[in-house]
């Protein structure tokens, strides 16, 4: 046990666990017996796995109630399901009672699950259901590993033979704000003994957390960059980004120009449309000169509706696409097949509040 009490199994990166099963006197090949059966097998009780001798006197002695180490497995509170079944969203309680949204979606073939970082936001996006609820705290490792490890567990009973293979963090919270977890919970993700997402499969989404960005881009970190946008000035922007008043466009413009230099890696833009907000064909022309030079692809998203907004209508939508296409940009929406139950992030959970009052 630590000072701080219990630790979780699943926040340990792979030399974590080897340090600790050392000081107990495990030594030798059980580590990656007991990674394994933690990561790759994804075993919630480790007491009935077959493990050798001395590895299942440690897991008896070690993991449990009142013992010095546990496992995050949060309660499936509530699941969703879109009407052609190939996206779920699950409602998960953390062990301090924190409601997160997980989603498992299996279109064009891919499977992808959608983690949550911290148990609401702290950025405020005015069209976020998240940002409306405010931040309650970060997510530890373990509990963002739990979520592609459950998702996972779904859809090896939906079909044994279908592979989780990619992974966005574009679920409740922001990833950079949580940088440290998020990279600690994406080694053990990526990891080749574990789960084994490949970090190309892998994307970061963010509001645009300037130092977050520069770190990314001074570790040439492997995974994929994707920054939110939504404004091609910055009054635009800081209209519905209130977190851009902290870090201005021109800021991130320059450590996303940054970031590809020393990477060489795509970004990822996302827009979500707006009516009358952010959709007009002068915005879209302002920010192909914005992008200029930058290696981007442009991903538009249209809005779930929230906090009296509405989403921009589906010609203009097109337009707006068209016009960044012409200035050479990649420019795709996003697929939003399925999303019909699943509504947008954070929503779950806000509709489930006003269900409870
Ligand atoms: N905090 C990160 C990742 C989570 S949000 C970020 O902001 O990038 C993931 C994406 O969902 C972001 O692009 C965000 O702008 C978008 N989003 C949030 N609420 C939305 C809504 N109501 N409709 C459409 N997209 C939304
Ligand atoms: Fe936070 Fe992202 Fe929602 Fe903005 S869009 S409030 S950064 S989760």
């Amino acid at each position: 046990m630590t000072a701080d009490g219990p630790q979780s199994l699943h926040d340990l990166a792979f030399p974590e666990l080897a340090a600790v099963l050392k000081r107990d006197g495990v030594i030798g090949h059980h580590v990656k017996s007991l990674w394994r059966a933690i990561h790759r097998e994804g075993e919630l009780l480790l007491t009935d796995y077959p493990f050798l001798p001395p590895l299942k006197r440690w897991v008896a002695a070690s993991v449990g109630p009142d013992k010095p180490f546990f496992l995050d497995a949060p309660e499936v509170i509530d699941e969703i399901r879109s009407s052609d079944g190939l996206t779920r969203k699950f409602l998960l309680r953390l062990n301090d009672g924190q409601v997160i949204e997980t989603v498992l979606m299996g279109y064009e073939g891919r499977n992808t699950v959608c983690v949550s970082t911290q148990a609401g936001c702290a950025m405020g996006c005015v069209f976020c259901a998240t940002g409306q609820m405010g931040f309650v705290r970060h997510l530890r490792p373990g509990e963002i590993v739990a979520q592609v490890l459950h998702a996972r567990r779904v859809l090896k009973s939906i079909d044994p033979k279908k592979r989780l293979r990619n992974l966005v963090m574009m679920g409740m919270g922001e990833p950079l704000h949580n940088i440290d977890s998020v990279m600690a919970a994406l080694d053990s993700i990526s990891d080749v003994r574990g789960i084994g997402i490949g970090p190309s499969k892998i994307a970061i989404s963010t509001v645009g957390v300037v130092p977050g960005i520069q770190r990314m881009a001074e570790q040439n970190s492997p995974y994929r960059l994707a920054v939110s946008l939504h404004g091609s000035t910055e009054e635009e922007r800081a209209a519905l980004v209130p977190a851009s008043k902290r870090w201005s466009l021109e800021m991130l413009i320059d450590a996303c120009r940054d970031y590809g230099v020393k990477t060489g890696r795509r970004i990822l833009f996302e827009w979500t449309l707006i009516a009358g907000k952010n959709d007009s064909p002068e915005t879209a022309a302002r920010l192909a000169v914005l992008l200029e030079g930058i290696d981007a692809h442009i991903n538009l998203i249209p809005l779930n509706p929230t906090g009296g907004f509405t989403g921009t209508a589906s010609n203009s939508g097109h337009e707006f696409q068209k016009i960044l296409r012409a200035a050479g940009f990649p420019c795709t929406f996003r697929q939003r097949r399925g999303i019909d139950v699943a509504a947008g992030c954070g929503m779950l959970k806000a509709e489930k509040r006003v269900r409870a009052v």
